[in-house]
């Protein structure tokens, strides 16, 4: 009828999902912390990790984030693509579950109470490492 209505209609709908989503995806793959094991393959010259936005919700970091350490460590360029993240390198999996070990150790885990529940926070210029089950604040690089 009116053009207008149904674009609208169509946002809320989408927003809603969106919504749903965020809020029930996490505790469906991964109501408690853990760090999952990736699944993709090579294609071509091409590592493609099918399962990386599920990866990143379980270790609680933005997958932006999980990627920019990646990709260093790796010395591979690569995007995120959806829920992958496609490497233009051939890279095995025990070298990015490795990576991506390395990744929580440092960037999750509280360096005093060694619990995964953290945040990074980003103070004047400066990266932090926060926890929230003790309280402990670290300057991390
Ligand atoms: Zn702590």
């Amino acid at each position: 009828m009116i053009p207008l209505k149904p674009i609208i209609l169509m946002e809320n709908y989408e927003q809603l999902l969106q919504e749903a989503y965020e809020k029930i995806k996490p505790t469906e793959e991964c109501d408690r912390f853990e760090i999952k094991k990736i699944e993709g393959h090579i294609q071509g010259n091409k590592t493609i990790i099918s399962n990386f936005g599920e990866i990143a919700r379980c270790i609680r970091r933005k997958p932006e984030e999980l990627t920019k350490f990646l990709l260093r460590e790796l010395a591979s360029s690569g995007e995120i693509n959806g829920e992958r993240l496609i490497l233009t390198r051939k890279v095995s999996s025990k070298n990015i579950n490795d990576k991506i070990e390395k990744y929580v150790k440092k960037y999750v885990y509280c360096p005093k109470c060694k619990k995964p529940d953290t945040e990074l926070i980003n103070e004047s210029g400066k990266k932090y490492i926060r926890c929230l089950a003790c309280g402990h604040k670290q300057e991390i690089e």
